[in-house]
């Protein structure tokens, strides 16, 4: 589908006020940029770990059947192998004949109001073929081919094909070979999980759309084990468990909708999958996967480790190859839907405002804490024990004197912050203890400094 422009607008606001505020910078900027790469400045570091602590609390920590996990990304190219990703990790390549350019093929179908769905290489083409679809310069393109997307490397000083290792494109890996090890150290029963968070890499072929479709990006993932009989139960565990994170991090649930994936459109590993999708500025698109990987993958692992990946249940007294259900969480996509979702437009005291309603939970900045003049010392002074105080039971409170109050306001509104506290000269004459104002509604309301921080921590909750 073609974006419209008010769409596009959008999304040219959100990336110009993540780079203005501190959010997102393009990769090497200074080089002209790396397609595909994004660097997180201070704000969008702190949302990013703001959401990647929700999770780990949900799925790990609140949890007594949850092993945390951090593998190493480069891993023995026997894993790629032996998880099928040499073989079949490859996207729809079709190359502009004119300019050389390389573009999905499904896309160019999508774009062209075709849906690809269940589609073969040999049916895009023909596809392609018979609706005479250019590339977006509108060049004839040329025939649909697999292009491979591991990013490959060599590990140590001699680059032969036993050095081959490739950057990991998921993280599951990471975490099926070290299956064993994590029953043989920890003995847990079924079901049980393992947990990581992580880089993963994909080389892909028009990486686009800000943090959507990048070549480097985060994923927070999953590895449930279960026995083969209770896979449909778990799953409907994790489906509802997807749903409430992303309550957690204020995420409407208007705007997030699952998809059954066809048989046909799965991938190699999976007998079920629901895609939840976003209603991204730019199209409803997938958000995370939920997927019934069965054993393939221990299996797999067994079969080219010769390595004994089975479980032992003692009160059955049976051995067996446990089942997977894995929820898949893309870190990035999810700190785009949170941005794009609180990203706002209103007018406040007849001017025009921008400013992102995030929900506490994410907010990269809580409170920030103001004097109401800067060259003041007193004031100054008084503030600064304000925030001291604030910071020791809210640690995501700053301390902000730049510019006029005014200023300062429409600062902390851009930057997402629900509420201000500014110490005035009656805070220190009269007692009266300092306003705070409400970053969505505007309103301030006069706090004794005896209630502030009791009054700061209900308001967040
Ligand atoms: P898509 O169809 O959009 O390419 P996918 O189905 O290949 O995605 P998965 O293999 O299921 O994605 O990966 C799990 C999660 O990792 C996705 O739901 C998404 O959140 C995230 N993800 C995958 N590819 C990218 C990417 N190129 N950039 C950012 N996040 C990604």
């Amino acid at each position: 589908m073609k974006k419209t422009d008010t769409q596009n607008n959008v999304m040219e606001e959100i990336i110009s006020l993540a780079k203005r505020r501190g959010f997102i910078f393009q990769g090497s900027e200074i080089y002209g940029g790396l397609a595909g790469t994004w660097d997180y400045a201070p704000l969008g570091v702190a949302l990013k770990n703001n959401i990647k602590n929700l999770w780990w609390k949900r799925f790990v920590s609140d949890r007594e059947d949850m092993y945390g996990m951090d593998a190493a990304i480069l891993m023995n190219q026997n894993v790629w192998k032996a998880s099928g990703h040499v073989d079949t990790f490859a996207d729809p390549l079709v190359e502009d004949l004119k300019t050389s350019r390389r573009y999905r093929a499904d896309h160019l179908l999508e774009a062209a109001g075709i849906d690809p769905k269940g589609m073969k290489l040999a049916d895009m083409d023909a596809a392609i073929k018979k609706h005479g679809i250019k590339s977006p310069d509108g060049h004839p393109v040329g025939e649909v081919r697999h292009f491979k997307m591991m990013f490959k490397t060599h590990v140590g000083a001699i680059e032969d094909d036993a050095a081959i290792s490739y950057l990991r494109p998921e993280t599951a890996q990471g975490m099926f070979v070290n299956f064993k090890n994590i029953v043989d150290t920890f003995h847990p029963k079924l079901p049980f999980g393992m947990a990581q968070i992580g880089k993963a890499f994909r080389n892909e072929i028009a990486p686009r759309d800000f943090t959507f479709r990048t070549r480097e990006f985060e994923q927070m993932e999953i590895e449930y084990f279960v026995a083969p009989s209770d896979w449909e139960k778990i799953f409907e565990h994790f489906r509802q468990q997807v749903h409430a994170f992303t309550d957690d991090i204020g995420l409407p649930n208007t705007k997030v909708h699952e998809l059954e994936v066809a048989d046909e459109d799965r991938a190699h590993y999976s007998k079920r999958t629901i895609d939840f999708e976003f209603d991204y500025p730019f199209g409803k698109k997938e958000l995370y996967g939920l997927a019934y990987r069965t054993d393939f993958d221990l299996k797999a692992h067994a079969d080219k480790s010769t390595v004994d990946l089975s479980y032992f249940d003692e009160e059955a007294k049976t051995r067996f190859v446990p089942h997977c259900i894995e929820p898949s969480f893309g870190v990035d996509r999810t700190v785009l839907a949170v941005l794009t979702d609180a990203y706002t437009e209103d007018s406040m005291a007849g001017e025009k405002r921008v400013f992102l309603k995030f929900k506490p939970s994410v907010a990269p900045v809580k409170v920030a804490v103001f004097p109401l003049l800067k060259n003041k010392p007193d004031l100054v002074a008084k503030a600064r024990e304000v925030y001291n105080q604030i910071r020791k039971v809210i640690p995501q409170t700053m301390f902000d004197d730049n510019g006029n109050i005014g200023k300062r306001y429409r600062r902390q509104d851009e930057i997402g912050t629900p509420l201000c506290v500014t110490v005035d000269f009656d805070t220190i004459e009269q007692g009266t203890g300092v306003t705070v104002r409400d970053r969505d509604t505007g309103v301030q309301q006069r706090v004794p400094l005896e209630n502030l921080i009791a009054y700061l921590s209900d308001k967040l909750n």
